[in-house]
C-alpha cells in the first residue's frame, strides 16, 4: 500500500470527506511523507466547524470524529433514548460535515471513537446509515468505525473485529481496532505511572498485531490503535513513559514475515494531547498517520471562554447593568463567548498540525 507513491507527482484528491480508495490514498500518503494527521473529537457544530476552520488554515487534511457520548451530545441530551441518540447524532454531525467540508478546500475523515462491546449495536446501526448513504450516492457516510474490543480475549476481539470489516469492506469503509489497552481515565488509572509494573496489557504484543494483519487485511483496510504507554488525559509531567520503539518492533515483524514495505500496518496513536513533542515524532516515523487529540482541544476551548466570561463578568450576570444601565447584549451574544472558544480551537490545532508536520500537506486540489 505505501511506497507506491514516491514520485514527485502527488494524486490530489476532491475537497470533501473521503472514503474508500482515496481514504486509503490519504493514509498512505501520510505514511509514505512521514506525517500524521490529528483525529479530533467533536460534540457540535461549534467544534465540528472550529476544526474545518484550522484545517483549511493550515492547509492539513483532518480527521473529525466522535465517541458514542460525542455522538448523543450532538443529538442533544433531551433525547430520553440514549441508544438511538447516539446514532442519529452520529448522523446529524456525518452530514453536516458532508456539507460543508468541501467549502473549506480540505480533506475530510470522518470517523467514530472506542466502541467496546457493548457499543458494537451502536457501530452497526451506523453502519446500517452507511449502506443506506451508500445506495443512495455511491458512498459511504463515515470513513471508517473503531471497534475496541481490547477488554475482551484477543481471538474474540479478531473474530469479532473480522466480521464488522466484511460489512464495512462491502460499502468502502475501513475500521480501527485496538490491541493492548490505553490507559487512563478510561481505565480507572490515573495516578502514578508505575513503568516497572510491567503491565504487558498496557503495550501491545507484536505477536497479536501480525495476527490482525493476517486475519483482516484479505478483508479490507483496517487501522491499529496500538498501546505504547500511552494514556488517555494529561497527567502530571513524568507519569506517562511512551516507548513507541513498541510500534516499530508491530511493524518489523509484519514486514519480515510479509515482505511488503518497511510500514505495512496503518497505526493510531490514542491519548495524544499532553504528550512530548519528540515522541509524537518518533511515534510517527514508525507509521502513525492518526494521533487522537481530545482533551488538549477541550481545554483550548474552555479556555477561551472562561478568560471571556472573565472579562466580562457583569454581562454574565445582568442584561443591563444595575448602576448605569449598560446594556451587555453584545457581550452575552453566544456568539462571542462560542466564538472565542472556537479561535481556542483553532489555535491549539495550528500546533497539533505542526507537531505531525501535516502543515500544508493537504492533499486536495
Ligand atoms: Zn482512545
Amino acid at each position: 500500500m505505501n511506497g507506491s507513491n514516491s514520485s514527485a507527482e502527488v494524486t490530489r484528491l476532491q475537497p470533501g470527506v473521503v472514503t474508500g480508495a482515496d481514504y486509503r490514498t490519504l493514509v498512505a500518503h501520510a505514511k509514505a511523507q512521514g506525517f500524521a494527521l490529528p483525529a479530533v473529537n467533536v460534540t457540535g457544530t461549534n467544534t465540528v466547524n472550529a476544526v474545518l476552520e484550522a484545517a483549511a488554515a493550515n492547509r492539513s487534511d483532518v480527521i473529525i470524529q466522535l465517541s458514542n457520548s460525542g455522538a448523543q451530545f450532538f443529538a442533544g441530551l433531551g433525547l430520553a433514548d440514549a441508544a438511538s441518540a447516539r446514532v442519529l447524532g452520529a448522523v446529524s454531525a456525518a452530514h453536516h460535515v458532508h456539507l460543508l467540508a468541501a467549502e473549506y478546500g480540505v480533506c475530510v475523515v470522518l470517523h467514530t471513537d472506542h466502541a467496546n462491546k457493548k457499543l458494537i449495536p451502536w457501530v452497526e446501526a451506523m453502519i446500517d446509515e452507511g449502506e443506506a448513504h451508500f445506495e443512495r450516492t455511491g458512498a459511504p457516510l463515515f470513513s471508517s468505525h473503531m471497534l475496541d474490543l481490547s477488554e475482551e480475549p484477543l481471538q474474540w476481539n479478531l473474530a469479532e473485529s473480522a466480521r464488522i470489516l466484511q460489512r464495512a469492506a462491502k460499502i468502502g469503509m475501513s475500521i480501527e481496532i485496538e490491541l493492548g489497552v490505553t490507559g487512563g481515565e478510561e481505565d480507572g488509572i490515573g495516578g502514578e505511572f508505575d513503568e516497572s509494573a510491567d503491565n504487558a496489557r498496557l503495550y501491545t504484543q507484536p505477536d497479536d498485531v501480525l495476527q490482525a494483519y493476517e486475519l483482516l487485511s484479505p478483508i479490507g483496510s483496517f487501522s491499529v490503535a496500538a498501546s505504547f504507554g500511552n494514556v488517555h488525559g494529561v497527567y502530571k509531567p513524568g507519569n506517562v513513559k511512551l516507548r513507541p520503539e513498541i510500534l516499530k518492533n508491530s511493524q518489523d515483524l509484519v514486514a519480515q514475515r510479509h515482505g511488503n514495505g518497511p510500514h505495512p500496518l496503518d497505526l493510531v496513536f490514542h491519548g495524544g494531547s499532553g504528550s512530548e513533542k519528540e515522541k509524537i515524532a518518533q511515534a510517527v516515523s514508525y507509521g502513525v498517520f492518526k494521533m487522537n487529540i481530545d482533551t488538549d482541544t477541550q481545554f483550548a476551548f474552555a479556555e477561551r471562554v472562561g478568560a471571556w466570561v472573565e472579562a466580562n463578568p457583569r454581562a454574565f450576570k445582568y442584561q443591563i447593568d444595575p448602576d448605569d444601565a449598560k446594556p451587555y447584549k453584545s457581550s452575552y451574544d453566544p456568539r462571542k463567548w462560542l466564538r472565542a472558544g472556537e479561535q481556542g480551537i483553532v489555535e491549539r490545532l495550528g500546533e497539533a498540525f505542526r507537531d505531525l508536520d501535516s502543515t500544508g500537506k493537504s492533499l486536495a486540489g
